[in-house]
């Protein structure tokens, strides 16, 4: 029997102006664009309705600002090391406005690149903030568009605390768009954007506070992780100041003040960053109306296919409680397009050992369990092995950064189930590892492995 929704569809379909789509994403970020695309490719009918800027948080004001503004700190920090190696460039500036430019410009190229990328693939693009009229119908800009599958994948925006003075921040977005380098920085937050924020600008010469709400940062890394991280920014100048609620935050002339629980004071800070997650788009979707679900933080829960708690519509991303990075979006996105358009019914994402870096200074590399997962799960079977050394690059340096690793393995025949790395070049080391990880790597396939040497990656495959 047809329900009344399968009928008013059918209805518009053939009576009404609306325009139809076989699928229609909602939101031109990760996770919407690869959905669309790869359905598109399959001959599906599809459009993509985004508010702001093609690319959404990653393109715009995530990984890839992000990672220019590492990438700067990077070639800082090895102008500031060449004299070790013999070189005499003599007193170097940095000039922030010029690399905004520059970096500004390329995310434009990139905007216009994913344009060209869904017109060609026949995708339309539907301009504006998209509502729900009812399961099947979204309306734009008082125009009302219906689709047979809706895919939600509307991301997520930075959380500003609910203190007094707290408009007086700014958050990750904020940080993107500071048109000349801030000289005294306070970063308030303990996740990925805190430390990576802090990282690089202390690594450009500004003086850093990164305040915590506890005596650690990255609490669901590993522990060797995050204490080596915290090290090593402690010895790069990074002021980091534990167990540190802010209650407040004022301005007097052009000066912040932070105002903890316990009245103690960090004052004369030119900009303070929020960076203390993030919290999903969902409010101004209507999903009421269309019957789809949240739970009480907004984000939205879906099985292991991405269907939500309503037929035919779906959400990907960063708008559900999954891991909010980019590969994921797109990896599940593609996905849904396969399973829906392209015949291959079960076809999901593996949600398990997903790799991740954190670009810090030095970078993080993780895949897997974090060493206190592994023997909460799996008690006296874990074998843990781990090093710490000095990579070759810092032969000559007066504060030589460490590396540091450790395979977590499970049983018998000692299965990797974890594996991290602390230290330069860990963020290329990791996707490689990855793969033999998801592959079910024990020791004994990396113990035969012939080393590549002089490289700090070998240590993984020489560990006693
Ligand atoms: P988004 O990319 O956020 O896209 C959602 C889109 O939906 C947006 O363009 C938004 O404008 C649009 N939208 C919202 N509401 C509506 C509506 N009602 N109608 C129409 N359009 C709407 N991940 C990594 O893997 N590596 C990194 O190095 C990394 N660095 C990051 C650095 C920062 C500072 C931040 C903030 C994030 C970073 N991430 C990184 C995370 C990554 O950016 C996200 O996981 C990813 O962008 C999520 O993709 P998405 O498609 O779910 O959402
Ligand atoms: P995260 O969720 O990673 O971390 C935010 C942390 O801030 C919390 O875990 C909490 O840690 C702390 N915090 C929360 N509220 C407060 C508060 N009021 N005062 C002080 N500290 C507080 O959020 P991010 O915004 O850093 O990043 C969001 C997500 O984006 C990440 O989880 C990641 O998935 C993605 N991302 C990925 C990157 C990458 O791949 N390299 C880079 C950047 C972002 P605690 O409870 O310990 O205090």
């Amino acid at each position: 029997m047809p329900t009344l929704s399968d009928i008013r569809l059918t209805f518009l379909r053939e009576n009404s102006m609306t325009k139809h789509y076989d699928l229609l994403a909602i939101g031109g970020g990760s996770g919407g664009i690869a959905t669309v695309n790869r359905a598109a490719r399959y001959g599906a009918k599809c459009a993509v309705i985004e508010g702001g800027r093609l690319g959404g948080t990653c393109v715009n004001v995530g990984c890839v600002p992000k990672k220019i503004m590492w990438n700067t700190a990077a070639v800082n920090h090895a102008l500031e090391r060449a004299a070790e190696y013999g070189f005499s460039l003599g007193k170097h500036e940095f000039h922030w406005p010029v690399l905004k430019q520059a970096r500004d410009a390329y995310i434009e190229r990139l905007n216009q690149r994913y344009g060209v990328g869904l017109a060609d693939n026949n995708v339309e693009l539907i301009r504006g903030y998209a509502r729900f009229v009812d399961a099947h119908t979204v309306e734009v800009n008082g125009a009302q568009f219906t689709a047979d599958h809706v895919v939600i994948a509307t991301g997520g925006r930075p959380v500003v605390p609910q203190i007094p003075g707290a408009e007086w921040g700014i958050t990750s977005d904020g940080f993107f768009e500071l048109e000349t380098q801030p000289q005294r920085v306070a970063v308030v937050g303990a996740g990925y954007i805190a430390v990576e924020l802090a990282g690089v600008l202390n690594m450009l010469g500004s003086e850093v506070s990164l305040l915590l709400r506890r005596a650690h940062f990255l609490d669901s890394f590993d522990a060797m992780l995050r204490e080596t991280l915290m090290e090593d920014m402690v010895e790069a100048g990074v002021n980091i100041l534990t167990h540190r609620s802010v209650a407040e935050m004022r301005r007097e002339g052009g000066a912040l003040t932070l105002i903890f629980e316990h009245g103690e004071q960090l004052s004369g800070i030119d900009s303070v960053i929020w960076a203390i997650g993030r919290e999903p788009n969902t409010r101004a979707l209507n999903l009421g109306t269309a019957g789809v679900e949240t739970d009480a933080r907004g984000y939205i829960h879906t099985d292991a296919f991405q269907n939500t708690n309503v037929a035919n519509i779906y959400a990907i991303g960063d708008i559900t409680p999954r891991p909010a990075l980019t590969p994921v979006a797109i990896a599940a996105g593609r996905r849904l397009g396969d399973r829906l358009f392209g015949g291959i019914s079960d076809r999901h994402l593996d949600y398990s050992t997903i790799p991740t870096v954190v670009f810090s200074h030095p970078p993080i590399g993780t895949v897997g369990l974090t060493e206190a997962q592994a023997r909460e799960i799996h008690g006296d079977g874990v074998k843990v092995y781990q090093t710490r050394f000095t990579p070759m690059v810092h032969a000559f340096s007066p504060r030589p950064t460490k590396t540091a690793m450790k395979l977590i393995t499970v049983g018998e025949h000692e299965k990797i189930v974890g594996l991290h790395v602390i230290g330069d070049g860990a963020d290329e080391m990791l996707q490689g590892f990855a793969v033999a990880i998801k592959m079910g790597a024990t020791k004994k396939d990396f113990d035969d492995t012939v080393a590549i040497h002089p490289t700090s990656a070998e240590e993984f495959v020489t560990m006693r």
